[in-house]
């Protein structure tokens, strides 16, 4: 980090309006067999009740005591996270279930046998040593058992379940490389890891196995069909692809907030690749016109049809897991390159695409653009 923005850093204000100048230690590990001391470091400031941001598979955690109320409730003030959004448990063998679930159903079984360890979280009946503050009230808990080898080394060392949400302030796109931690967190908590890029970029897919039908709360990289293979027919909490309101809340509470947002108003534009151009185009003329700036988040395929102030492409549309891992990180550069609008090109919902659907409605506020209602030709 520059020292201008580490200045900027340590002079914001958490939650509670308390300066944070705490110094954040900053160390590298290697992604696949990270060094004994780094790992006993960041262990150690975790079993002591500290907080440590580390790489996973999905995107990178912030790590605390997930059974000790006072380190989740340090979680909750570095990232700014309302406390009814519960934390995810992270454990490192499959046998650390047994002390924080009630039950295990049979759905759920299947589930961990062809996933686990992997990017698929599961709600299960907790049991009394698991902390409301963890819950966020409720009586289920989240429980992941990651693949990446620093999360599970860090885990396993620390000897306890981690509670890890995504390492970002709450409410921005989710952190998948060190340096938007340290963006987001520094003089917040006590240590980061830096393994590189998180490799797949989206959070963990959320089924809840607590009741008696299994049910998808959150997309993720283990997908529908995916799941479908494994137990059958497998319902969705419709809050997953369209705006929660009124009496219609999502079963995941975190699902309710704004999530994933720039600073830059987001617009997802519908229709076919010609109409979503010439739409896009239009609109960015007419805007670019009055002095805004203007971002246009493509595709391998489209980038050369656009006109605007920054065309950034998330990758091929062959791809979808490029697609996936490029997301976050591009909205957070979009921020950086000051944009005040940006436009986005939208994907097909099946497979992986549900996963970066849900996730760009949400960093898009659900506003959207019907290219060939306004007019343009397909
Ligand atoms: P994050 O850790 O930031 O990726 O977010 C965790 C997500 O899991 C949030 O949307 C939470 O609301 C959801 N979650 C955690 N625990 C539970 C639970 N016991 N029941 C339902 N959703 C949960
Ligand atoms: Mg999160």
């Amino acid at each position: 980090m520059t020292p201008v923005l580490a200045a900027a850093a340590k002079n914001t204000k958490n939650a509670v309006g308390r300066t944070c100048n705490m110094k954040t230690i900053v160390e590298q590990a290697d992604p696949a067999r990270p060094a004994a001391e780094v790992i006993q470091k960041a262990a150690g400031i975790l079993r002591a009740g500290g907080l440590v941001a580390f790489p996973t598979e999905t995107v990178y955690g912030l790590g605390g005591n997930g059974l000790d109320e006072e380190a989740c409730q340090k979680i909750y003030l570095a990232k700014g996270r309302p406390s009814d959004n519960p934390l995810i448990l992270h454990i490192s063998e499959r046998e650390e279930l047994a002390q924080i679930v009630r039950e295990v159903s049979p759905a759920a079984k299947k589930l961990m046998d062809a996933f686990w360890p992997g990017p698929l979280t599961l709600i299960f009946p907790k049991t009394d040593i698991v902390p409301m503050r963890t819950t966020g009230g409720l009586d289920t808990v989240a429980v992941r058992f990651p693949s990446h080898p620093v999360a599970r080394a860090i885990i396993r060392a620390a000897g306890v379940p981690i509670a890890a949400p995504s390492a970002n302030s709450s409410g921005k796109p989710s952190p998948t490389r060190a340096s938007h931690v340290e963006f987001d967190l520094t003089g917040r908590i006590d240590m980061i890891v830096d393994g590189g890029a998180a490799e797949w970029g989206l959070e963990s897919t959320i089924v809840d196995v607590s009741g008696e039908k299994a049910m998808i709360l959150r997309p993720g990289a283990v997908t529908k069909e995916m799941l479908e293979a494994v137990v059958g027919e497998i319902a969705v909490d419709p809050a997953i692809l369209s705006k929660p309101e009124g009496e219609f809340r999502p079963k995941a509470p975190g699902m309710k907030y704004t999530h994933y947002a720039p600073k830059a108003e987001v617009w997802l534009v519908r229709g076919s690749r010609e109409a979503v151009a010439a739409c896009i185009n239009r609109l960015a003329e007419a805007e670019r016109n009055t002095g805004k700036v203007i971002g246009v988040m493509a595709t391998a395929e489209t980038e050369g049809l656009y006109h605007a102030d920054a065309v950034l492409s998330l990758g091929s549309r062959e791809r979808p897991e490029e697609i996936g891992s490029n997301l976050f990180k591009t909205l957070r550069k979009f921020d950086f390159l000051g944009m005040d609008k940006v436009y986005a090109e939208v994907f097909p919902e099946d497979g992986e695409g549900m996963a970066i659907m849900n996730r760009l409605n949400k960093a898009a506020g659900y506003r959207a653009i019907d290219a060939e209602e306004r007019g343009e030709e397909s």
